[in-house]
């Protein structure tokens, strides 16, 4: 049973984004970049299948520019036993990333490929519905849990109101919500061995896959800062305040 997971390399959750003057985007130049936090649950979630027995092998793919390469370092240290890049300087929207996804999956016939719910920066939340969608597979997103058994995938998603389980054939796509892992951390034996690792870097013009955008970014504004807060001496002042100044 073969695992794709996708990996995202996407600007650490601690760094204070700064848009660009221009603004087209936010300033990469000199930015901590990490994995995507959902995309360390996606790849944890294969590596407990492989050690469980389920998995046999777990592959990291990602689309991105050359330095993504280092990302792909981080998810073989992670336990992944391969890595493919797919190396673009564009930067795609979600539907070309399905696309391509769609492509190694058949390729490296994937038998379910894992994916965050949700990259950190573009928050689009929509790669892994795309990409069910485009390989007609089934699909279960913001899994908490998830159990394989006998050739059927049982993957608990948290609703509102309670717990809603799945029943999946195989291959399907399923996306990984927050609490359905804790990963692990890398060890320096395991960041060692990742150097001897396979990583294939794939130029995306080689895929031949038809890859406009349907969709151009027209602008990127930073909120609008918000007024400092007050101390108040009594609770008195501060119904007082609620009353006269923030009423409505
Ligand atoms: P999104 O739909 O953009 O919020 O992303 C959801 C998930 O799709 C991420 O958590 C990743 O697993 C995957 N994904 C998005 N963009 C990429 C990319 N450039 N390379 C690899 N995986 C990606």
């Amino acid at each position: 049973m073969k695992a794709l997971v996708a990996v995202k390399r996407v600007v650490d959750y601690n760094v204070r984004v700064r848009i660009k003057p221009d603004q087209t985007g936010v300033v990469l130049d000199n930015v901590k970049m990490s994995l995507n936090p959902f995309d360390e649950i996606a790849l944890e979630e294969a590596m407990r299948l492989k050690e469980a027995g389920v998995v046999t092998e777990v592959i990291a793919v990602s689309i991105g520019k050359t330095e993504t390469q280092e990302s792909l370092r981080q998810s073989l240290a992670f336990g992944a036993d391969r890595a493919i890049l797919i190396e673009t300087q564009e930067s795609f929207r979600s539907l070309q990333v399905a696309k391509v996804l769609k492509h190694i999956a058949l390729e490296e016939k994937a038998d379910v490929v894992f994916l965050g719910k949700q990259a950190i920066d573009d928050d689009n939340n929509q790669t892994a519905q795309m990409l069910a969608g485009l390989l007609d597979w089934p699909q279960a997103c913001f899994a908490s849990k998830v159990v394989y058994k006998e050739g059927t995938w049982e993957v608990t998603r948290e609703v509102d109101g309670g717990l809603e389980t799945l029943a999946l054939q195989t291959p399907c796509v399923i996306s990984t919500d927050l609490r359905l892992n804790t990963p692990r951390f890398i060890t320096l034996p395991n960041i060692m061995k990742a150097k001897q690792k396979p990583l294939k870097v794939i130029p995306v013009q080689e895929l031949n896959l038809d890859l406009k955008s349907q969709q151009n970014i027209t602008q990127v504004t930073a909120p609008k800062p918000k007024p400092p807060g007050i101390k108040l001496d009594s609770v008195e002042a501060l119904v007082e305040k609620l009353k006269t100044e923030l009423k409505s």
